[in-house]
Formats: structure tokens, sequence, C-alpha cells
């Protein structure tokens, strides 16, 4: 741990768990996977906006509205300490599009499946900040065309900055996975990614994640806990 220079972090939907933000429930026994009651394909997919775009821009609005009232953990001020004080490169590659990182004061954060408090156009592609509703459909503040969407990657859609997560990956010392399921690819390959290239890997979560046996050490347990205690190692 000591010749650990430049740290990457990958946080789920299991660390803002904690602060009352529902994870996605992966289907058990090729059940379908269900996101707040709602089908993954409804309401996570360009098919099911196309289809029922209300029904889409209802359910983010109430995500977004939601989000307004929680409150990061200490899990997410664990590792905004670590980043105030780590002087190696440190990225947090976050597949949440909550903002609780950010609030808890993190500043190298890179929200890889995009952000509930933007919009994006699909008229002019420019990304405008939102904390209101899209469901009446307001005009993007930039062109004032009515077609914002929730500026969240859906599945089937790239995710964001790619090429600098990878980058990121290539570089550092010790990848962190704290709170995800490894069912979303392509983050759930970073940790493959990781060993290849002869990186440590850690994972924190409640339960084993579907790559778990590729980590080279798996700690089970609370984020909450977990985080605010690992953190406090590297600092030591
Ligand atoms: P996931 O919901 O598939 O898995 C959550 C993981 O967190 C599980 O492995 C679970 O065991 C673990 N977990 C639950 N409570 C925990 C706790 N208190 N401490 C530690 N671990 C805990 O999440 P995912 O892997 O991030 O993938 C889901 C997708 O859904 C992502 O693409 C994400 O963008 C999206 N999502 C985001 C949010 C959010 O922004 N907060 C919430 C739900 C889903």
């Amino acid at each position: 741990m000591s010749k650990i220079r430049n740290i990457v972090i990958l946080t789920g939907a299991g660390i803002s768990a904690e602060s009352g933000i529902d994870t996605f429930r992966a289907g058990a026994n090729g059940g379908p996977s269900l996101w707040e009651q709602h089908r993954v394909e409804d309401v996570a997919t360009p098919e099911g906006f196309a289809r029922d775009p209300e029904l889409v821009l209802r359910f983010y609005d109430r995500r977004r509205a939601a989000i307004q009232t929680k409150e990061p953990n200490p899990a997410h001020f664990a590792l905004a300490q670590l980043d105030a004080e780590w002087a190696g490169e440190l990225l947090i590659v976050t597949q949440n599009v909550d903002d609780l990182h950010e609030r808890a004061g993190a500043r190298r954060v890179l929200h890889m499946h995009g952000e509930h408090l933007t919009a994006w156009c699909s008229s002019c592609d420019v990304r405008s900040p939102l904390t209101a509703s899209l469901i009446e459909r307001p005009p993007c503040p930039v062109c004032a065309a009515r077609t914002l969407r929730p500026d969240v990657v859906w599945f089937g859609e790239m995710p964001y900055r790619m090429d600098e997560i990878y980058a990121a990956l290539r570089t550092c010392d010790l990848f962190v996975s704290i709170g995800t399921s490894g069912a979303v690819y392509p983050a759930a390959g970073f940790v493959q990614n990781a060993v290849e290239l002869g990186t440590e890997t850690l994972e924190l979560n409640l339960e084993r994640s579907q790559g778990s046996g590729m980590f080279h050490e798996t700690r089970l347990g609370p984020a909450s806990a977990l985080v605010p205690q690992w953190v406090e190692e590297m600092l030591a």
C-alpha cells in the first residue's frame, strides 16, 4: 500500500443506498430487472423513451426531485476527504447520477452515466443545469427547442468520457470498486482491465458482486462503515 500513488475509485448505487436512494434490482432467475417497480427496459432505454416519453420523463422528474431531498452519507464524506488530502492522482468514476459526491465536497468526480441535475437537448446537443421537471417540456435555455431529455446514459447508449477513464485505469496503482453489482458494462469490466495491467484491486460492497472473484481483496459490509475505515488506512 505504501507504493500506491494513483487511485481510481468506481462507485455505484450502493454508495448512495444509505442516503435513501434506491439501488437497481437485477432480475433474479430470469425475472425482469426493476428500478422503483419499473422494468429497466421501460425507463432506461432509448426505445422505452420513444414508446412512452411521458412515463420516462415522470420517472426521472421524481428521481430528480427525490435526490434533492437526500444528503451525502459518511462514505461520500470519506471519499471527499481522500480527494482533498491525497497528493497523487485520484479519480472517482461514478455510475451514479445523483450529486452526493459533489455535495460531500469531492472535486475529482467523473459521471460516466450522466447526471440528474442536467438536461440534454437533442436539437442543439448542449447540456444545461436542471433542477425542475421536464414533463411540461420546458424550452432548451440555449436553442429554445422543446427537446430536452434527461442527461442520463440509458442501456444501449455510450457512457461518457471513456477515454479519460481508460487513461486513468492505465496509470493507476490501485483500483477500488464501491457499492456496485458488477452487472452493468462497461464499468463491470474495469476490474479485469486493472488486473491485466497488474494493478492492485479492492472491492467494498454489501455482498459479493458478479466480478468479485477477480479482486485481490473484498471487504463486505455497508459503505458507510467500510469506506471511512479504508480512507483512514490510506491517509495514515
Ligand atoms: P446496482 O443497483 O446494480 O447494485 C448496487 C450494489 O450496491 C449491489 O451490489 C449491492 O450489494 C450494493 N449495496 C447496496 N447497499 C449497499 C451499502 N449500504 N453499502 C455498500 N454496498 C451496498 O448498482 P450499479 O452497479 O451502480 O448499477 C446500476 C445502474 O443504475 C447504474 O448504471 C447507475 O447509473 C444506475 N443507478 C444510479 C443510482 C444513483 O444515482 N444513486 C441509483 C440506482 C441506479
